[in-house]
């Protein structure tokens, strides 16, 4: 295990024997000595730990529509980061190759002071956390997104949007700014590929964003024979307008 990653977790609670992890909607009880469905979290004599802070499996200034986001500082770039491992277990993962591995890694530690030093050094105006799923990197991402609204960038998460409401509120309080939700398809769909996920928490994340003040966008990507009934883009599409009060002015 490299020790360089690892770091107390957030939003943990004693459950009997067992520790649960309030990070995701997996909200995973996890024995002694044993890891979360994501493998980036450890049980460790009674304390749960994140085995990825600073972990850094890729990175990159990239245009803010590579994101993607379409509405949201066109024209800017934000620089980018992801570490490893996923609480999704979809098949068609484009991320593969960081999504698939678990911790502990073999990349390069970064400090949140070096990537926002990073992020001014190379012109862009803000910081992107993603590539891998982000909320598994929670607590860098809290560091991150603090420096970062100090010095006037802005801060974004491309997300599987599983990430609990107690997570959620301490990213919006740390500066999250705006996050693009992949919705993998309808409840039948996302229960079966992403292994047990209930696509009504993403929405309810969604919503409290936006409630809270986050600019949201909703990628689907369409995966033939999987995803691409008309019932199911009709049901996002439904889900994004009834429940999320449609798109804003300009869009
Ligand atoms: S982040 Fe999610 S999948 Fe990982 S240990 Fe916590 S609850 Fe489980």
């Amino acid at each position: 295990m490299n020790e360089t990653f690892v770091r107390e977790s957030f939003l943990q609670e004693r459950a009997d024997s067992k520790i649960r992890c309030n990070v995701c909607e997996r909200r995973c009880l996890i024995l002694s000595g044993g890891k979360g469905w994501c493998r980036t979290r450890e049980n460790r004599a009674g304390r749960l730990v994140t085995l990825i802070y600073g972990a850094i499996s890729s990175m990159a200034a990239n245009p803010i529509e590579k994101k993607p986001f379409y509405h949201f500082y066109p024209g800017s770039a934000a620089f980018t980061a992801g570490s490893w491992s996923c609480n999704f277990g979809c098949p068609w993962c484009q991320n593969f190759d960081i999504s698939k591995t678990a911790p502990p890694p073999q990349g390069q530690y970064l400090s949140p002071q070096r990537f926002v030093e990073l992020t001014e050094g190379t012109g862009c105006q803000g910081t992107s956390i993603s590539f891998n799923e982000p909320t598994l990197s929670l607590e860098w991402s809290l560091d991150v997104f603090r420096l970062a609204r100090s010095r006037g960038l802005y801060n974004t998460f491309v997300t599987n949007g599983y990430m609990t409401a107690e997570a959620l509120s301490l990213l919006i309080e740390a500066g999250l700014d705006a996050m693009n939700v992949d919705v993998k398809g309808d409840a039948t769909v996302v229960a079966k590929y992403c292994k047990g996920i209930d696509v009504e928490k993403v929405w309810a994340a969604c919503k409290l964003a936006r409630l809270r003040g986050v600019h949201v966008e909703i990628t689907t990507l369409v995966v033939p024979t999987v995803n691409d009934s008309d019932s199911t883009l009709h049901g996002i599409a439904e889900h994004i307008v009834t429940g999320l009060g449609g798109m804003s002015p300009g869009t």
